[in-house]
């Protein structure tokens, strides 16, 4: 292995996904949906590869309808107007554009930071860049910003601060005014801002604000979504990154020789799906907010100490109350015992105790499996 990823396993996504098989356990690790996307989505996929000459390679950067959906939904979700042709790029899930992002734009002797938890990607790939990650923690209860702490990240090496919101994996949602101190610090630094907003559609409490929106910061900033958390489709792996032409050059040449282009039929069918009426995003809140309940309301009754997510399919909790002496042991308990598989936070982490007390548990599945999810832990935890 390389020694820029010697540091790394395996993901921890992959590796309770594999326990939750083996154990069959009930699987509110990994974040993804145990249900299907909707199918007027499913159909224009269907169609595209049916109907032929939508199954060679895609124009690198995205065929022209997605980038044109996507600066549309763009401008509607942060009233700025971008170029499809210049300042969109189509990316094999926002993993990629993140992997794009940091590779395109970032060289050896910067600082990026971030604020841990976070996303497990966010490090390994900074890592590959050489670059130095600079981590701030977010602490329970309210996962607030620490300003003192973030003024004290910033030097002049500080190249980019990475910006999750809503947050994976403690549901948290930024809120204007520690978006309007990250931009602040960005302008006086001159950094750059690289946002994953794939949660964007997911917030229960307050607002989403794209830190992009905020003046002076569409030329400093990259975000990025993707189609996987919003509509359940995960597996199409079509995520998009949005950036002024000077930023969208470094990136682009970085997607140009990591993936070159992402499956064509899927991102006609992304197309589609983007333009979906806001009654489906209406919709798609209910459920969430059903689902959300369900599990939150479940885990306290338990005995948890939860906190309860603004935005996001997952919520942390406390373990502490069951004596375990670590997340992993306490997950590995789960898992075995009661038969429930959930994230251990500590990997989100660059000093594994900062999360030793936490667990995520990801509430995108049908109300049938939460409340069996539920039961379980009424009766064997
Ligand atoms: N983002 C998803 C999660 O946090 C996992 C993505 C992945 O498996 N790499 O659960």
């Amino acid at each position: 292995v390389a020694k820029r990823l010697e540091q790394f396993k395996t993901t921890i996504f992959t590796e309770i996904s594999i326990l939750a098989l083996k154990h069959n356990a009930i699987n509110l690790g990994q974040g993804f949906p145990n249900f299907d996307g909707p199918d007027f989505v499913k159909k224009a996929a269907i169609e595209a590869i049916q109907d032929g000459g939508k199954n060679q390679y895609a124009r690198g950067f995205g065929i022209p309808p997605l980038n044109a959906a996507i600066a549309e939904s763009f401008k509607k979700e942060s009233g700025i107007t971008v170029n499809p042709e210049t300042e969109v790029t189509v990316t094999s899930g926002c993993t990629e554009a993140i992997a794009a992002t940091i590779l395109g734009l970032v060289n050896p002797e910067d600082e990026i930071i971030v604020f841990e938890p976070f996303y497990d990607s966010y490090q390994a790939t900074v890592s590959m860049s050489g670059a130095t990650l600079k981590t701030v923690t977010l602490r329970a209860p309210n996962f607030d910003v620490p300003e003192q702490e973030l003024r004290a990240a910033f030097s002049s090496k500080t190249r980019a601060i990475m910006v999750n919101t809503p947050h994976n994996p403690t549901g948290k949602v930024f809120s204007r005014q520690e978006l309007e101190l990250i931009a602040s610090l960005c302008k006086e630094h001159d950094a750059l801002a690289f946002c994953d907003e794939v949660y964007n559609k997911l917030v229960f409490n307050g607002e989403h604000v794209s830190l992009a929106s905020l003046d002076g910061m569409y030329e400093r900033t990259v975000t990025m979504n993707s189609l996987g958390k919003t509509f359940s489709l995960t597996g199409w792996k079509i995520g998009w990154a949005v950036a002024p032409p000077h930023l969208m050059r470094g990136v682009r040449l970085a997607h140009s020789y990591i993936t070159f282009a992402t499956a064509t039929p899927f991102q006609w069918a992304a197309a589609e799906a983007l333009r979906a009426p806001d009654s489906f995003y209406a919709e798609l809140i209910k459920d969430y907010s059903a689902k959300k309940d369900i599990l939150v309301e479940g885990l306290k009754s338990v005995g948890f100490e939860v906190y309860e997510p603004d935005g996001t399919y997952f919520v942390m909790v406390d373990h502490t109350p069951f004596g375990f002496e670590s997340d992993v042991a306490f997950c590995k308990y789960l898992i075995e015992e009661v038969g429930i598989a959930a994230i251990p936070p500590s990997v989100f982490y660059t000093n594994p105790v900062d999360g030793k007390n936490l667990v995520r548990f990801a509430f995108c599945k049908d109300e049938e499996t939460l409340k069996a999810a539920v039961e379980k832990l009424k009766t064997k935890l």
